[in-house]
């Protein structure tokens, strides 16, 4: 028998604790029970559309039910649905590597699978650990980051991630790491614009190489933009200026491009737009159009080498997820290159991103408290303010962001907030008509929620 929506519900609340998410907030706001995906669009077992604007945390890439990527799962499921992968290989898996060799910044050309985007951080940090220990600088043990980033949950991971909402709690538990006051365009302490600027900035990661550098293995970034932070956009300058002081003090960069990678930033990856490559690069969320949990640490025949030598040298990478290179996980991500190669959906996106930028203007650009609306690629974020000149940002404790969630849920507009910053991340087919819709919704849940 086919149980109400509202006994799911129940059983829900009484078994589940969802991510990310204070669960007494669940009372008010009751979870909505999903039941089928098409295009930008989620459905719920009532038939509300719900339009996807997020992309479901940022890794749908394709649209749901995507018909290319399903059908390369279930033509994979019927072969082969996991193997070892330690000593056993895989076409798919050989096959994907090939595919992302050709779209890779140069010099990444070696893959390192597992499971998740932190899984992948993790996997980065230890790779660049043991690479200096290797290499014989057995001193180099600490990391630097940037202030506002985010790498993930886990605990490596959040050690270099600075955000206090997600790390300041656990701080007794995390490696002790060099932060770097990171470039923040929208408030800008030298009083200069992103568009023009000659970052000057990166005084601050010039500064810190300068004290710390020998004590460091590597520099992992959020390449261009600070994602969970507020969507934070920062100058290419920035990252070329950053590989030239990595290289002049014997530290690896790694770019964490998990939420900007493939096509989200308006070239493939982010580090395109600056570019330079990275020593190591770690891919997630879009890889696999968001279909399955799959990762990928890419790095340099340099650092590979490192590890290269008779086994009782004891210098091998002794790092393994049960799950690496899942064939159904790369079978998926075949099927995204294959629709990503010839380029016509990044050009899309493009003509999309340009009209998205304009309707959000149009609709918002004048609002009192909204500062700024901020755009790379299709991710456009909008920052709410109490005043548009002072830039204050409201307190926390009113939770606007929150306000504004529920009241475009209502409509069927999934804007999930980052905290005073609403942003649209959508998957890169989103049509013209349903960019109307999403800005319609946002509109008017802002109004309701801050006037107009
Ligand atoms: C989402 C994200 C991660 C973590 O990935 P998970 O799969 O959620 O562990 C790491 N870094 C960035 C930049 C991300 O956006």
């Amino acid at each position: 028998m086919k149980r109400t929506t509202e006994e799911l519900i129940q059983s829900d609340l009484q078994h589940v604790w969802h991510p990310c998410s204070q669960m007494k907030d669940y009372e008010l706001l009751k979870p909505a029970v999903i039941e089928r995906g098409q295009g930008v669009w989620l459905y719920d077992r009532d038939g509300k559309a719900y339009l996807d604007i997020v992309s479901s945390w940022w890794c749908n890439l394709l649209g749901h039910c995507n018909p290319g990527i399903s059908k390369a799962i279930q033509q994979q499921l019927d072969q082969l649905e996991h193997v070892i992968f330690a000593n056993f290989t895989h076409e798919p898996a050989i096959t994907l590597c090939e595919q992302l060799l050709k779209i890779l910044p140069a010099g990444l050309t070696r893959f390192n699978f597992s499971d998740n985007g932190s899984a992948a951080v993790e996997c980065a940090l230890k790779m660049s650990f043991q690479y200096q220990n290797q290499t014989g600088h057995p001193e180099k043990t600490r990391f630097f980051c940037l202030s506002d980033g985010y790498h993930g949950e886990t605990i490596g991971a959040l050690s270099v991630g600075t955000m206090d909402l997600y790390a300041k709690l656990y701080q007794p538990m995390l490696m002790d790491t060099i932060r770097i006051e990171a470039p923040d365009c929208y408030r800008c302490p030298y009083g200069q614009n992103r568009d023009t600027c000659q970052t000057p900035c990166f005084e601050k990661a010039e500064q810190a190489f300068a004290q710390y550098a020998s004590q460091c293995c590597a520099m992992i970034v959020e390449p261009l933009l600070q994602g969970s932070a507020g969507m934070r956009i920062y100058p290419a300058q920035y990252l070329q200026k950053l590989r030239k002081l990595c290289d002049q003090y014997d530290v690896l960069l790694i770019a964490d491009e998990i939420a900007t990678g493939f096509g989200r930033t308006g070239k493939m990856f982010a580090f395109d737009h600056a570019g330079v490559s990275p020593d190591i690069m770690c891919l997630s969320k879009g890889l696999t159009g968001g279909y399955l949990p799959m990762a990928i640490t890419v790095t340099t025949e340099q650092v590979y080498d490192a590890f290269y030598a008779d086994y009782n040298e004891g210098k091998a990478f002794l790092h393994s997820h049960t799950y690496s290179g899942n064939p159904l996980g790369c079978a998926a991500a075949l099927a995204v290159q294959a629709q990503l190669q010839d380029g016509t959906i990044l050009q899309q996106a493009a003509k999309r991103a340009a009209y998205l930028t304009q309707r959000l203007q149009e609709a918002l650009g004048q609002h009192p408290h909204i500062g700024e609306i901020r755009h790379i690629g299709l991710i456009h974020a909008m920052e709410l303010v109490v005043d548009r000149e002072t830039k204050e940002g409201y307190d926390s404790s009113l939770r606007m962001g929150y306000q504004i969630y529920n009241k475009a849920l209502e409509k069927g507009l999934l804007l999930r907030p980052l905290g005073n910053v609403l942003y649209f991340n959508p998957p890169l087919i989103i049509n013209e008509q349903e960019i109307d819709q999403a800005v319609a919704w946002c509109k008017e849940a802002v109004e309701e929620v801050l006037g107009n």
